[in-house]
């Protein structure tokens, strides 16, 4: 067996050198010992499952929340002649049976598949045949409800630790917070596990904030100054749709992205924009994971994402190739306001999840004790409005209630009924004229939802029946109409959610075991919110520190480049200077000379005015000549 992973990197990718940790990670492995590796977004994560299971003999099992993710990889180790097989969707039974003995018989190197997969028993039973020489948990902060992926599925990959034993398990992310980290060590059972953490600092993008009343105008003028392929990543669906049509007329090629859009439209426009064929996507955050393009230019956010796990995933998506690029979040005075309104009114605390999970069993009329197994469709909208409450609270609670395995949802869920009027006016008003019986219909629509004839237009069926004592099939049917009549554009992804309960109702008993839980949960989502809102606010530390420290990482260079270092120098007041001072050994302990740096201020101003701190018992010096906070 070839033992010599250099000669492998060299061989098969074509590298001379192994980079960050990937080295110390591949010989902890090789040494047969569980590994987290946490590496920045670009920071070459897959070679380091991918080298050592070609320096051994067997096959690796890689398990990843993508199928997009999942085809990509494989494509890239055919593409080196290297043998590897992917599970993904709509495999008919006898294919799925043949794969499965290829990778038993046939030399295969990897096997990738998604944790859904993974539950599959005939998968499970034929693992376990196979000679397993690594399992790699891709994108592992998938399992943690702390990251911003959870994806309850990945809490089953623990199994693969029974079926093979004493086989090492690497799990690999780019989301490193420390409740993060627990998380995945604790749910998959890594035993005396090697942590690895390479540096997060994006040298080559230059972080910046814009505060102004006019997001428009200066995403303009950004999309002007930097040129190249970019992202713009906006909230809404709404947002998305507008904004790139904003663009366009502005004369900058671009499209939109988000969750509504059918599956074979979303590769057409995701591959018109790799190739560079059109140069800005304006996306919600369903653009995301397994976005791999080097050369990304510029990312912009024009409304505050709620986290900065979320936002340094996003904007790290700039320059993967190394160049020069920018990140840049364009935000105004009301920003903070709307977003904490956003994210934060509408998380359901533990009263409201167990008055949600008591009127859902009236809902279904199911009594205390009981439990019905089948599936039960559920007209979501209907169930609101009869207990007056507010969707998108009710929804988080419902979302509660599965990660929790109190219910099932299923996964249309979140589908919408769309449409959008895109013939022009002048013919609506014919076609009005034409189709008197439903032309009462059609301009209740029109007169409801204000700009449908601008963008794609999320409809509430159940409220239109009501307003036009029209049922909602007949609507359903009229809709269709207008669509085949090429006057609107209709897309009909079933609101209605089906539940599948799984355990007895037992009111609040069923909720208590993780009430503590959704408590700390809702603080985790409030202190991020807090934290992003910081540093968009922040006026002082260097963008790159700021984040640095976030991710636990002491640093105290200065990048250099964003819009906190390239500020003009001022003369700093001995208030501001105190104030500066504090929130720096906030973070860190600093010597005088690394708060000199920071700061930027005369060095006499600054040791009279530490030497002021240290009388007033505010700050103290540690044993590493170090001035901390008291
Ligand atoms: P990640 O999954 O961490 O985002 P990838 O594994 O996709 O990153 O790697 C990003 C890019 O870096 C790939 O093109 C990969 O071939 C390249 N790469 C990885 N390791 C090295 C190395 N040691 N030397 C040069 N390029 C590397």
């Amino acid at each position: 067996m070839h033992k010599d992973t250099t000669g492998i990197l060299r061989d098969f990718w074509g590298h001379d050198n192994f980079r960050g940790s990937q080295k110390e990670i591949i010989d902890t492995v090789l040494s047969g010992q569980d590994v987290l590796a946490l590496m920045p977004t670009g920071g070459g994560k897959s070679i380091c499952y991918q080298v050592p299971s070609l320096a051994m003999e067997g096959i690796c099992i890689v398990v990843s929340p993508l199928v997009a993710l999942i085809q990509d990889q494989v494509a890239q180790l055919k593409k080196r002649n290297i043998k590897a097989i992917a599970l993904t969707g709509g495999i008919p039974p006898d294919e799925l049976n043949n794969l499965l003995d290829n990778c038993i018989y046939g030399n295969y190197k990897f096997l990738y598949l998604s944790p859904e997969r993974l539950q599959q028993t005939i998968v499970q039973e034929r693992i376990q045949q196979m000679n397993v020489n690594l399992i790699a948990i891709d994108e592992a902060h998938c399992i943690s409800q702390w990251g911003n992926d959870f994806r309850p599925a990945y809490l089953g990959c623990s199994i693969l630790k029974e079926f093979v034993p004493n086989t090492p398990m690497i799990a690999l992310t780019a989301t490193a917070t420390p409740r993060v980290v627990d998380d995945i060590v604790e749910n998959l059972g890594l035993e005396q596990v090697n942590i690895f953490k390479d540096s997060f600092s994006r040298t080559n993008i230059n972080f910046r904030v814009k505060h102004t009343e006019d997001k428009l105008y200066q995403l303009k003028k950004y999309m002007d100054k930097v040129s190249g392929s970019a992202i713009v990543y906006v909230r809404s669906r709404k947002m998305s749709v507008s904004l790139a049509n904003f663009l366009i007329k502005n004369g900058i090629s671009a499209s939109f992205f988000h969750g509504g859009i059918p599956k074979s439209e979303k590769e057409e426009k995701l591959n018109l924009w790799l190739t560079g064929k059109v140069r800005t996507m304006v996306a919600t955050n369903a653009f995301g994971m397994g976005v791999d393009k080097p050369d990304v230019r510029l990312v912009v956010h024009y409304q505050v994402p709620d986290s900065l796990e979320s936002y340094f995933q996003e904007a790290g998506r700039a320059g993967r190739d190394g160049k020069p690029s920018t990140a840049i979040i364009l935000t105004s005075n009301e920003d903070g306001d709307k977003a904490k309104q956003q994210f934060l009114s509408t998380l359901p605390d533990v009263a409201f999840v167990k008055t949600v999970y008591s009127k859902l069993n009236n809902y279904f009329q199911i009594s205390y004790g009981e439990l019905i197994t089948e599936p039960l469709a559920f007209k979501f909208n209907e169930f609101c409005k009869r207990y007056e409450f507010n969707a998108t609270m009710a929804f988080n609670a419902l979302r509660i209630l599965d990660q929790n395995s109190v219910l099932s949802l299923a996964e249309n869920f979140k589908e919408k009924t769309t449409l959008q009027f895109v013939a022009p006016k002048s013919e609506i008003f014919d076609y009005l004229d034409k189709n008197r019986k439903t032309a009462p219909v059609i301009q209740t629509i029109l007169r409801t939802y204000g700009g449908i004839t601008e963008y794609e237009t999320k409809i509430n069926l159940y409220l239109l029946a009501q307003k036009t004592d029209v049922n909602e099939e007949r609507l359903k049917h009229i809709l269709q109409q207008l669509a085949d009549d090429n006057i609107a554009e209709y897309h009909n992804n079933t609101s209605d959610l089906e539940i599948t309960f799984l355990v007895p109702r037992e009111d609040d008993h069923t909720i208590n075991p993780f009430a503590k839980k959704i408590k700390d949960f809702n603080k985790v989502k409030q202190n991020n919110m807090a934290a992003m809102l910081g540093y968009i606010s922040n006026k002082k530390v260097c963008r790159s520190i700021y984040l640095l420290n976030y991710f636990g990482e002491k640093t105290t260079e200065k990048c250099g480049t964003c819009d906190i270092c390239t500020r003009k120098e001022r003369v700093v007041s001995p208030y501001d200077l105190e104030k500066r001072i504090m929130e720096l050994l906030d973070i860190s302990p600093h010597t005088s000379r690394q708060l000199e740096k920071e700061i930027g201020a005369n060095e006499k101003e600054l040791l009279k005015t530490l030497e002021r701190l240290l009388e007033d018992g505010l700050v103290s010096l540690n044993f590493r000549n170090e001035y901390i906070k008291k």
